[in-house]
């Protein structure tokens, strides 16, 4: 894989923003970090990883990613409690806590000691913090991807007894912070305009993916990218877009893989596809988690991208679908809102009907699509990119390494 080094930015983002990075870097000095989280691919926050640790690297972090181990009965446990924190109701057993206090025990030799700071990525190595010396320097920091707002509290009652002990806490949005007594901060999360997912391809590029799926290039795209897991609601999107098939002539796309995390995937994806038996022209793309070429041609192609969570950290995926200047129709929920300003930079749908008119109105105003898109990429270049994420973890690292009066923080990080 190539490294992308920090300068080849400077044409997206301009030449200041980046000494301003390099000299925040400076203030900070030499640290190194160890990032924790449990999948080295699938899922936005691998991604992320995939990204950041690198250009951590090229502004002079000793920063290195370490992933945990489990059993899959412990993903299996991880996946329920990542259910109930996102509000769903699940049946949550004593002997799941037991498991999730073992399988952290039994990782606690991937810590780093010496690490000046050490970043845990979301509830599934929580448990490494018993690694945490009494008075030691390294600063811990728990990550949080996912939207806490509705959590279960038995859940979260057992996952905060973790948390507390950290030093801060970081969550996407102000909304999914909790009541804690170590210092919080809010950071949304960013897409790499340089990577194979995100960069500019050649049209022929675009053009030799669709024919490979057998996708006709003629006939508008509807596209979902997403893990095929229940809270991205693939069902709903074959309804969305049968609505939308009495009217207009065009093709569906959900397009998706898994997460070594995520046990439930080829359950959800049996179910996708007989319910999708009966409807023409869908295909759905059961794609391996290093295709990222292939979603970036497929969000290319298409005319109109739908992401219809139910429940959604950030939605990463419609950040990437804005920078291509794609008009996004998603469901108002999490970090979804954040990103759509509705009616601007793209539409904002509550239920089936409402994705399927949004859809039709994109789709009979190709116009109105190309001005939301353009909209979508400018508010992307200023807000969630690389750049202005890695700008924001240093000033997050200089503050937890230089607390204010040692009392209490809250900080918000955004461009
Ligand atoms: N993704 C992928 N392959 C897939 C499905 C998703 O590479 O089959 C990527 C997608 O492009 C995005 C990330 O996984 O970068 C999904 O991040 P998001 O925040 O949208 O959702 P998450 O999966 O983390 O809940």
């Amino acid at each position: 894989m190539k490294t992308i080094r920090l300068d080849e930015y400077a044409p997206l983002v301009g030449a200041e923003e980046i000494a301003e990075i390099r000299a925040l870097a400076a203030c900070l000095g030499s640290v190194s970090l160890q990032h924790i989280n449990s999948t080295s691919q699938g899922g936005g926050v691998a991604e992320i990883l995939s990204w950041l640790v690198p250009l951590m690297q090229d502004v002079g972090i000793d920063a290195r990613w370490t992933v945990i181990e489990g059993s899959a009965e412990f993903f299996e446990v991880t996946k329920a409690f990542h259910n109930a924190l996102h509000g769903m109701s699940v049946e949550i057993t004593p002997e799941m806590f037991a498991l999730f206090r073992e399988v952290g025990e039994q990782n606690l030799r991937k810590v780093d000691g010496q690490a000046d700071f050490i970043v845990v990525h979301d509830p599934q190595p929580l448990g490494l913090i018993a690694a945490k010396r009494q008075g030691g320097a390294t600063k811990w920091i728990w990550r949080c991807h996912i939207d806490l707002s509705e959590a279960d509290l038995r859940v979260w009652g057992f996952l905060r007894t973790y948390v507390e002990r950290f030093d801060a806490a970081v969550f996407h949005l102000p909304e999914y912070a909790k009541e804690l007594p170590i210092d919080q901060f809010i950071l949304p999360p960013a897409i790499d305009p340089l990577s194979e997912k995100n960069r500019e391809l050649d049209p022929s590029e675009v053009q030799a993916v669709l024919e490979r799926f057998g996708i006709d290039p003629e006939k508008p795209i509807v596209l979902q990218v997403s893990r095929f897991d229940r809270l991205k609601d693939p069902v709903g999107v074959l309804e969305a877009f049968r609505l939308v098939r009495r009217s207009h002539e065009c093709q569906l796309i959900l397009a998706g893989g898994s997460a070594a995390d995520d046990p439930e995937g080829a359950q959800v994806l049996a179910e996708v596809r007989e319910r999708a038996e009966k409807l023409p022209d869908v295909h759905i793309l059961d794609l391996p988690p290093t295709s990222h070429r292939e979603i970036n041609a497929l969000q290319r192609a298409a005319a109109v991208v739908v992401q219809k969570s139910i429940r959604e950290g950030f939605g990463l995926v419609v950040t990437e679908a804005m920078w291509k200047g794609k008009p996004v129709v998603g469901s108002a929920v999490g970090g979804i809102r954040r990103q759509i300003i509705h009616g601007v930079t793209g539409f904002l749908a509550h239920t089936v009907e409402g994705t399927a008119f949004r859809i039709r109105q994109l789709l009979s105003h190709p116009e109105l699509a190309a001005q939301m898109g353009w909209a979508a990429r400018e508010y992307v270049r200023t807000n969630f990119l690389l750049t202005q994420y890695l700008k924001n973890w240093l000033l997050l690292l200089l503050t937890v390494k230089h607390p204010w009066r040692g009392s209490k923080q809250w900080a918000v990080f955004a461009a």
